[in-house]
């Protein structure tokens, strides 16, 4: 017999209701029960979620230093106890055999990426950001204006204007960063001039 991956589920999940109710037990007991038996004498470690800056509280349960189960923290006073999606399966980025552990770095023209240490990639960063910005920054710009003449007429005309700022750099804040975080990119960014600044909100 073929099943497809949607028979397969449906078939298993009436398995597990079936033997669950045969044994005298809800479905959602069942799940309970397996539920605590995965972190049974397991303390839970709390934590907050790391994806967004709406900052729900997380319990993790942790085994040999291995990250067995998360879930929301019920005592939370901005989540109690509740998680989206991304944050209710924290645990699967942890563990996951895909999950990057280091920097990786495509040079210019490269057609494979390599792993690279922290401290290579970070003052490349900033060699780069400095070399960038000391290229491409500009004191004055030309802008047009519309002006009105003595005799009231408005006419369009072309001045010379202060602007410190580079076009040669743009930067694209995190769902992860919080006010205050934020406020400390916002000085940073524009003290070398930026102009383009842009951030990933999903509140
Ligand atoms: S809303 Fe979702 S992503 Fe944001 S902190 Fe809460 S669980 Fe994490």
């Amino acid at each position: 017999m073929s099943l497809s991956r949607r028979d397969f589920l449906k078939f298993s999940g009436g398995t597990a209701l079936a033997g669950a109710v045969a044994a005298g037990v809800t479905a959602e007991e069942a799940a309970a029960e397996q539920k605590e038996l995965r972190i049974k004498g397991l303390t839970p470690v709390n934590t907050v979620c790391a994806y967004c800056s709406v900052g729900c509280g997380i319990l993790a349960y942790v085994k040999d230093g291995k990250l067995i189960d998360t879930e929301g923290d019920p005592d939370h006073p901005i989540s109690e106890g509740t998680l989206c999606s991304k944050g209710a399966s924290l645990s699967q980025v942890v563990n996951n055999p895909t999950r990057l552990m280091k920097p990786m770095y495509r040079a210019p023209g490269a057609a494979d990426w390599k792993e690279v240490e922290w401290d290579w990639a970070l003052d490349e960063i900033a060699k780069r950001v400095k070399d960038t910005r000391d290229r491409t920054f500009m004191v004055k710009s030309k802008s047009k204006v519309k002006e009105k003449a003595p005799d009231g007429k408005e006419t369009t005309v072309e001045k010379e204007f202060v602007v410190n700022r580079t076009d040669g750099i743009a930067h694209v804040g995190s769902a992860a960063l919080d006010n205050e975080e934020c406020y400390m990119l916002q000085k940073l960014v524009r003290s070398w001039g930026l102009v383009y600044i842009e951030h990933q909100a999903r509140i």
